[in-house]
């Protein structure tokens, strides 16, 4: 690369024609920047956008979200998993919300409770113009595939290198729109498995496609297999209400989160029938659910009733909204 400035622009030039329309590229607000940056960690960009206008109605501001409850912000949430970023987001909306007025620079940014090193570098550079690069998934992917990197991208040493790799080519002047170029050309071209190399500003400069071996980086270690487990469920519904459990503030994942109660937990009871069943995976778990359905004449004091209307306000986690999907119509309970 003789000209560093090259590659900047053949991206710059490729994103002005090639970039989507997406509500969070419409602000340099640097709290909505913030909000869009949290939900799109993990997640995909169609499943983020109406979760992302719902949330930034209710909470316009970081004063806002540091003042609500953390059961409204979690029910907001649901069904967007990964909910340690839910919580973040709030204790990094309480240290914004005290300071008063944002942070301008990545380092400043980092200081906040919840505001990991990518966080800091997207919302500095886009909202501050900050000349820092950012290390995503998608970006992550696009360097180790420019470099024909053969270390395993999970590795620190490898991330810092990529991380190094995607500074050197960051155009200063425009951080900003680089990084945001850089992260769609990983969302919409250099994809996991079928790169669209032929489509993309960069294959000139591409080790990977040069090599002819772009789908197979970047190198990942093998992950231990995943296990199976198998649970059944309880449906119980009283007049209208459901009967959930309430997950422990000390349990690792969707503390506070309510859900079905596992059948063996219910007093023993010949009115539960199969409804349905489901397979549902959370990290290197693969469940198979089984939904039982029926009545209980007395609700096990870990349990309470909830009005089947007013679940939508409740945090309830993916598994428990996909058992309640099996719920039979009105009338036939
Ligand atoms: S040429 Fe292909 S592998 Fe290389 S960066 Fe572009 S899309 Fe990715």
């Amino acid at each position: 690369m003789r000209n560093p400035q090259r590659p900047a622009k053949l991206l710059l030039d490729w994103y002005a024609s090639a970039r989507r329309d997406l509500p969070w590229r419409r602000t340099r607000d640097p709290w909505r920047v913030l909000v869009s940056e949290v939900m799109l960690q993990q997640t995909r960009v169609s499943a983020v956008i109406p979760y992302y206008e719902r949330f930034l109605a209710r909470f316009p501001t970081p004063a806002s979200l540091a003042a609500a409850r953390e059961e409204e912000l979690l029910s907001l949430w649901s069904g967007l998993g990964y909910y340690s970023r839910a919580r973040n987001l709030k204790r990094a909306a309480e240290a914004l919300a005290a300071r008063g007025g944002f942070p301008q620079t990545a380092e400043e940014w980092r200081r906040l409770p919840g505001i990991g090193d990518y966080t800091a570098a997207a919302v500095a550079s886009i909202c501050f113009l900050e000349p820092c690069a950012v290390l995503d998934g998608n970006v992550a992917r696009v360097m180790a595939r420019l470099s024909a990197e053969q270390g395993d991208i999970a590795s620190p040493g490898v991330r810092a290198r990529l991380k190094e790799r995607a500074q050197a080519l960051l155009d200063p002047g425009h951080p900003d729109e680089f990084n945001q170029a850089l992260m769609e050309l990983g969302a919409t071209l250099c994809l996991p498995r079928q790169p669209k190399c032929l489509l993309c500003p960069w294959r000139g400069i591409c080790q990977a496609h040069r090599d002819g071996i772009a789908p197979e980086l970047p190198v990942k270690a093998r992950r231990r297999p995943p296990e199976r487990r198998h649970l059944r469920l309880a449906l119980i519904i009283d007049q209208g209400r459901l009967l959930l459990r309430q997950r422990s503030s000390e349990e690792r994942r969707l503390a506070g989160f309510w859900e079905l109660p596992a059948v063996e937990d219910l007093p023993s009871s010949r009115t539960l029938r199969p409804v349905g069943r489901f397979r549902h995976s959370i990290t290197h778990h693969n469940f198979e659910v089984e939904v039982w359905h029926g009545r209980l004449r007395r609700a096990p004091e870990s349990c309470q009733w909830h009005d089947l209307d007013r679940i939508d306000t409740l945090p309830v986690g993916a598994m428990t909204r996909k058992a309640l999907a099996l719920l039979p119509p009105k009338g036939t309970a």
